[in-house]
């Protein structure tokens, strides 16, 4: 099974995407991650990239297809792509080099993401927390590690990277409806277990 994962930042794509790869044995591909560990390692592409992030704008199509297409030929067995493709162009190269099967697309009230994602602190093993029930907590209850909080996560990128998804990655619902793949899990303000709950019904559904 072959998974992408759509949704507005702070929709919750990253928390979902744990929970689903350790439940259905998915590889979690995610594009934002593989830009953070480059600009962690200093290489070309993570000082290409940075300059797009810090902006909330999208890395150029060229680098963020040809690094999904390179992630994708390690896989082996079924995977879950989170934050690819992020436009039409990119959903439509993807379909020339992968075979899609389900498009999850995770619905959440846009009010909500400002003071989502600007509370939002992150672990480096992948778990996500929100400060508002961290209650002080620093560090991370799966693993221990001090949290952080991303650099792009502050008022000003994420109205531009808002402004980004709604122009266009909103518009690649209609890409994978028309291709009859679209299954959309509404959010609401649900806590990630509820939704994580409707997210198994949709892909326990789609998995016999
Ligand atoms: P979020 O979904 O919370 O915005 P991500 O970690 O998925 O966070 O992405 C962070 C940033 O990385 C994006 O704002 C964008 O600049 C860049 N990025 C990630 N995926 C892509 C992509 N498929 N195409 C272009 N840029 C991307
Ligand atoms: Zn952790």
């Amino acid at each position: 099974m072959n998974i992408v994962l759509l949704g507005a930042p702070g929709a919750g794509k990253g928390t979902q995407a744990v929970k689903i790869e350790e439940k259905f044995f998915l590889t979690h591909i995610s594009t934002g991650d593989m830009f953070r560990a480059n600009i962690k390692d200093g290489t070309e592409i993570g000082k290409l990239a940075k300059t797009y992030i810090d902006a909330g704008k999208l890395v150029p199509d060229g680098v963020t297809c040809e690094i999904v297409k390179e992630s994708l030929k390690k896989v082996k067995g079924g995977y879950l792509l989170d934050g690819f493709p992020r436009n039409l162009f990119q959903a439509e190269e993807l379909d020339k080099f992968a075979n899609i099967d389900l498009c999850l697309n995770l619905e959440v009230d846009t009010s909500l993401l400002l003071d989502r994602i600007c509370g939002r602190r992150m672990c480096h093993c992948g778990a996500t927390y929100h400060v508002s029930t961290l209650g002080g907590k620093t560090t991370c209850e799966r693993c221990g590690k001090p949290l952080y909080q991303r650099e792009d996560d502050n008022p000003q990128t994420v109205k531009a990277r808002l402004a980004t998804y709604e122009d266009q990655t909103a518009p690649l619902k209609n890409y994978y409806l028309a291709e009859n793949k679209l299954a959309t899990v509404d959010c609401g303000a649900k806590s990630p277990d509820e939704v994580f709950k409707m997210v198994c019904a949709v892909l326990e559904k789609f998995n016999k």
